[in-house]
């Protein structure tokens, strides 16, 4: 890297570290919302300042290991706390994963509380173990927010959009929920909802005019997408989260099949099947390696 670069480099670090911060909380509270999602909700005074953006907010959680009373991050690094973090032994520094903040509220104390909806997969995962077990006083780490208007938030519909699609599985029904309460009434949302059981349905608050299509069960996204009918594909901006294989192909479906522009088209791989968050971040780092920059 060129000395440019590297100014260049830590230049961008210093905006990104402008807008957000390491927040430390517990939990308050927690309650099943169905057979797959928990929602826990995150308090504390470290929470003030926490700024969240709304809609599909995301940040980096990070979670004791079994047996450690609070997460191990060293935020006194400073810029310099991922270098630090990554040199930690694996069994010693936090689990980092990445969640969504389905609400954030102000007390009337002044207090911030968060709610935080989890996917419980079994115990295969730190993140879904840890969530399943989640009581009140349980220490955390958020790497989150600082300002709402941050790159954090993805769901960015252009100036004139009508009709909105979302696809979601359960891990990002919490994204998709909160961007039906932030849009305004005068779109028109097709929502495709993938969750596993009948009962993880859930009721959803929106201005816009909502079509849900719930699919339970085996049903999956891709085909219920497949066959939909989508008005005025010029005027539409596609929301896709969740499982990044099937994530990918709807993405393909709307450009290849649909002709979508796809500068109207926003998707994230929440998850891969049979991938950690720990794997694809080390896959994500060697390509940046190898990519030399
Ligand atoms: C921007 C962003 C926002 C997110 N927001 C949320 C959110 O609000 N709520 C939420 O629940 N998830 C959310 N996720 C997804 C969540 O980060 C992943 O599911 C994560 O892998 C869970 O960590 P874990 O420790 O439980 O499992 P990991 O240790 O990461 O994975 C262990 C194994 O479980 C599998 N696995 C991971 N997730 C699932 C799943 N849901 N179902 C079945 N198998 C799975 C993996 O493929 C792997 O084989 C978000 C992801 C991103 C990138």
């Amino acid at each position: 890297m060129s000395t440019a670069d590297e100014a260049a480099a830590t230049a961008a670090a210093a905006a990104v570290a402008e807008q957000f911060g390491f927040f430390a909380a517990e939990v308050v509270g927690s309650r099943r919302l169905g057979p797959t999602l928990v929602r826990v909700t995150l308090g504390g005074a470290g929470l003030t300042g926490f700024a969240s953006g709304g809609r599909d907010q995301s940040f980096s959680l990070f979670l004791p290991h079994p047996g450690q009373d609070a997460p191990v991050i060293p935020v006194e690094a400073g810029l310099g706390w991922f270098a630090e973090w990554r040199a930690l032994d694996e069994s010693v520094r936090a689990v980092m994963r990445s969640y969504t903040v389905r609400a954030q509220r102000q007390l009337p104390d002044g207090r911030t509380e968060l709610d935080v909806d989890f996917a419980l997969h079994g115990d295969t995962g730190p993140a879904s173990r840890w969530a399943a077990r989640a009581e009140p006083g349980d220490r955390v780490v958020l790497l989150g927010p600082a300002v709402a208007d941050n790159r954090s938030v993805g769901f960015r519909p252009p100036a004139g959009t009508r009709t909105v699609l979302l696809a979601a599985d359960e891990t990002a029904l919490p994204a998709a929920a909160a961007i039906l309460e932030w849009l305004p009434a005068d779109v028109t949302v097709h929502a495709f909802l993938r969750v596993p059981h009948p009962e993880d349905v859930q009721e959803l608050t929106s201005r816009a005019t909502v079509e849900a299509h719930w699919l339970t069960g085996p049903d999956d996204l891709l085909t219920a997408v497949r066959d939909a009918r989508l008005p005025d594909p010029a005027h539409l901006y596609a929301w896709l989260a969740g499982e990044a294989g099937t994530v990918r192909s709807l993405r393909r479906h709307l450009i290849g099949d649909r002709g979508i522009d796809r500068r109207r088209i926003e998707f994230s791989g929440y998850w891969r099947r049979g991938a950690s968050e720990e794997d694809l971040r080390a896959e994500a780092l060697a390509a940046h390696e190898a990519s030399g920059e």
